[in-house]
């Protein structure tokens, strides 16, 4: 899971570096790996335009550790990329926007995952095309670029006799639209691409299920008059912070280009969108303030406590009622916050985050993860003391957060531990951008909630259920019919079997609202 942002300032003489490093402190959230921007100006003489790129490894402010880098990123547009790394290496060469010079100069940067960037990337090489990483994005950036060349090169021929000279085919929004449209028949998978485009600005895409989220927004310009400032973003809550106006999501299989002094355009670019967006983002991902395809994040949030705690009194059975109910701390609290609410319950802070600390998740090896869990969190003993106390976290992925979790409000002095997690139990990997990879890690993979209550040492173990979880979002927003789920369920929108990734590159992805739009996958197989 990463996070884009890209602007474009009306005002040509702006600078719009300030937008980007702020608006992507506030995605932080969405990957601490790395950060990247490239910038270029809109006003200047285009044959004199280079663009400026910033890379560094770790969080936006240890990139511009020197504030002086960002100096360097000159311009009025500009995209940026914070990392979170799910495929390919973790190194500066991997870090986004990647680019490439061809057949105009290209900045890109992609939140998700491509499920047959190995096939396109032999495709590629097959073209004597050198790709430098292994990251997906680099492939996509090239297919991109491969189509949108073509388009100019078909114009430009068709334009000989006429004009002849190739700068009169200009890169227009038709032969960019039309690039998307032939680069989402190829790439499968979750995507949200922003691509800095010379002489042009902001072309940004979403995949044709929208499983990766994507708004964009306006302000007036600070110096011009009737001019607009323009944006496109991973989440809402970074307009929110630069003072932009949430227009609207981008539609699946969407394209929107923004450019100086033109008002936004759209096209639709897949054949048969269908809106499937990935409900982990919900409960996991998002940052509650985020209103993500219609839906408040919050607001969802609160309705997956009320609806765990339904499932909880249904099933509490005769066990001890539960004295407290305790968040781990940050993305559950609005979560277990409600659902004592719904309890009749106390809620009470228990854990203590030292918030200067990364997260464990990612973190190499068990024991590394359990060394940053206590690093991490710390109890408060009073209010676990001689309790029956409810931990609610936002899910079960391996264990390891949990069982340390349940240890240490044993070693506090809780008398029975109740784990319950806001998402359904996490089964299978997940191929859209998500780091939930092998399936043999997950530990509720061949288990029951009662065995992994064994294997994480509580009392009871219970999940939400993934008719409940996606409710809370439909609830908020009917037209949400259906959602990207494989982690919970196995079943993958884009039909990902080896056998349908194989054709679908020849022949386009699998059209969406197609007769086979779900296929389940084994976890061996994907
Ligand atoms: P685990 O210890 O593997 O069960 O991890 C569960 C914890 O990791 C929960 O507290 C989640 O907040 C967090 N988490 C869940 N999914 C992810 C993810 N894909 N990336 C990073 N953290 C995650």
């Amino acid at each position: 899971m990463c996070g884009i942002l890209a602007t474009l300032l009306a005002d040509g003489d702006g600078h719009c570096v300030g937008d980007l490093v702020d608006g992507m402190t506030v995605l932080q959230h969405r990957g601490q790996d790395a950060a990247g921007f490239t910038t270029a100006s809109t006003s200047q003489d285009w044959e004199k335009v280079t663009f400026k790129t910033v890379k560094g490894t770790g969080m936006v402010r240890e990139v511009f550790a020197d504030p002086k880098r960002a100096q360097e990123l000159l311009g009025n547009v500009g995209i940026a990329h914070v990392r979170y790394p799910t495929a390919g290496g973790s190194g500066l060469d991997d870090v986004q926007p990647f680019y490439a010079n061809f057949p105009c100069g290209l900045a890109l940067a992609h939140n998700g995952n491509l499920t047959n960037s190995e096939r396109l990337r032999k495709e590629l090489v097959s073209r004597h095309r050198h790709l430098n990483t292994t990251s997906d994005s680099e492939a996509l950036l090239n297919v991109f670029a491969e189509h949108l060349a073509a388009n100019l090169e078909a114009r430009r021929r068709g334009s000989v006799g006429h004009a002849g000279d190739p700068l009169s085919t200009p890169v227009s929004p038709d032969t960019l639209f039309d690039a998307v449209e032939r680069t989402m028949r190829r790439c499968v998978g979750g995507y949200a691409v922003v691509v800095l485009v010379h002489n042009v600005g902001v072309l940004a895409f979403r995949d044709p299920w929208g499983i990766r989220p994507m708004v964009f927004g306006e302000r007036k310009s600070r110096t011009l008059e009737n001019e607009y400032d323009r944006a496109v973003a991973s989440e809402s809550v970074a307009l929110d912070t630069l003072g932009y106006k949430l227009c609207r999501d981008v539609a699946p299989g969407e394209a929107v280009l923004l450019r100086p002094g033109f008002p936004v355009l759209t096209q639709r670019c897949a054949e048969r969108p269908v809106h499937r967006p990935c409900i982990f983002e919900y409960v996991y991902f998002a940052r509650p303030d985020s209103t993500m395809d219609g839906v408040c994040v919050y607001a969802a949030q609160l309705k997956m406590g009320e609806k765990l705690a339904a499932k909880i009194k249904r099933q509490l059975g005769d066990r001890p009622k539960p004295d407290v109910v305790i968040a781990v701390p940050d993305t559950s609290r609005p979560i277990a916050l409600q659902c004592a609410y719904s309890l009749d319950s106390v809620y009470r802070e228990g854990f203590i985050k030292n918030r200067y600390i990364g997260r464990t998740f990612i973190m190499p090896g068990q024991d590394m993860r359990r060394k940053g869990v206590r690093m991490k969190l710390n109890t408060i003993k009073s209010e676990f003391a001689g309790r029956t106390v409810l931990l609610i976290d936002d899910s079960i992925v391996r264990g390891t957060t949990s069982r340390e979790l349940v240890l240490m409000a044993r070693e506090a002095g809780a008398k029975n531990v109740y784990f319950v997690s806001a998402s359904p139990e996490v089964r299978y990997p997940n191929v859209y951008g998500i780091n939930i990879s092998t399936h043999n890690e997950l530990v509720a993979h061949n288990r029951s909630a009662d065995e992994v209550a064994t294997f994480i040492k509580a009392d009871w173990v219970l999940f939400q259920d993934l008719e409940d979880l996606e409710d809370c979002v439909r609830e908020l927003n009917p037209a949400l019919k259906e959602f990207e789920n494989s982690v919970f369920s196995g079943c993958y929108v884009t039909c990902d079997d080896e056998e349908s990734v194989a054709t679908s590159s020849e022949q386009g992805s699998p059209r969406p609202g197609a007769k086979t739009p779900l296929s389940r996958v084994s976890p061996e197989a994907s």
